[in-house]
């Protein structure tokens, strides 16, 4: 067993691209919501990726235009699963298990007309229930309707530095946007290597990684390059696909961690509260936008 692990496991770091809450209709500076879906999908074609957007029918998908952008990912080979129809908070006590199972099989009915459907549920805020019901119910519901939890175990705060670049393009659409280019390429690289680093903890082993980010003007602008970025650094794409097929991503940790990835839901059932780095894993993003605001952005 351990030679097959071994083996299995020689070669290159993998990582599998996934982007939620897509695609939207959302005006922002410098590229339309056609643009934006484009550029996301020109950046991926370009590095040989196969991905998988997470839509959140709501956004765009239910109408014709959004429809269209949707579809434009699954006609391009990537895969397409579910993210609810309005993106509720499972945690929040406004929102009951029914209706949160609804909105689920709500998008079900988009999504499934789309070429690259899979039966992949992305939990909203990587929230996944704040009780025992709300819990067990969607693990049990998602048995039932056949779809599996579409884990992430390399989570970014890309959201959040794309907050920053959309409120300095707005006071200024000619502000120079490198130093937010930079932060967000760094970010990237930190959290890939310290959830590389818990894998090893963890698993004694490069688990392909699944990383999360949002279908939003920064990676419109910088897919790109953060993918370039990876290459660099010696990982290896691999497709949604092949990663969720790792029995890693089968496990069901006890301590699920609100909004946080399976590797840190992992080590929290574990009792591994704290451990090298942890801080700037559940940070969202403060480390860089403090670093930004020290630079006048
Ligand atoms: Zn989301």
């Amino acid at each position: 067993m351990a030679c097959m692990a071994l083996a299995a496991n020689a070669g290159a770091q993998t990582v599998a691209i996934t982007i939620d809450d897509g695609p939207n209709l959302e005006q922002t500076p410098r590229l339309s919501p056609e643009q934006r879906n484009q550029t996301m999908l020109n950046a991926l074609a370009k590095h040989g990726v196969s991905a998988a957007l997470f839509v959140t029918a709501d956004y765009a998908a239910k109408q014709p235009a959004g429809y269209v952008l949707a579809k434009a990912w699954g006609d391009a080979g990537h895969a397409v699963g579910n993210h609810t129809m309005s993106h509720p908070n499972l945690h929040s006590d406004k929102v009951s298990l029914a209706q949160y199972q609804q909105e689920i099989l709500d998008c079900d009915q988009i999504i499934s007309t789309l070429p690259g459907y899979q039966k992949w549920y992305r939990y909203t805020y990587l929230r996944e229930g704040n009780t025992p019901e709300k819990r067990d119910g969607m693990r049990n519901f998602l048995k039932q309707q056949n779809y599996r939890n579409a884990y992430v175990s390399l989570d970014t705060s890309d959201w959040r530095l794309n907050e920053k670049l959309i409120e300095v393009l707005k006071k200024n659409p000619e502000a120079d946007v490198t130093p937010i280019k930079l932060a967000y390429l760094a970010h990237v690289r930190q959290r890939a290597e310290a959830y590389r680093a818990l894998s090893w903890q963890l698993q004694g082993r490069d688990i392909p990684q699944v990383l999360l980010m949002h279908h939003n003007l920064i990676n419109a602008l910088w897919l790109d390059d953060v993918l370039a970025q990876f290459k660099e650094m010696g990982w290896k794409f691999t497709t949604p696909a092949a990663a969720f097929s790792d029995p890693v991503y089968q496990l069901v940790p006890e301590r699920t961690e609100p909004g946080q990835s399976l590797l840190l839901s992992m080590a929290r059932s574990l009792g591994l509260d704290k451990f090298a780095g942890w801080e700037r894993l559940v940070d969202d993003g403060d480390f860089e936008i403090e670093a930004l605001k020290k630079q006048g952005l």
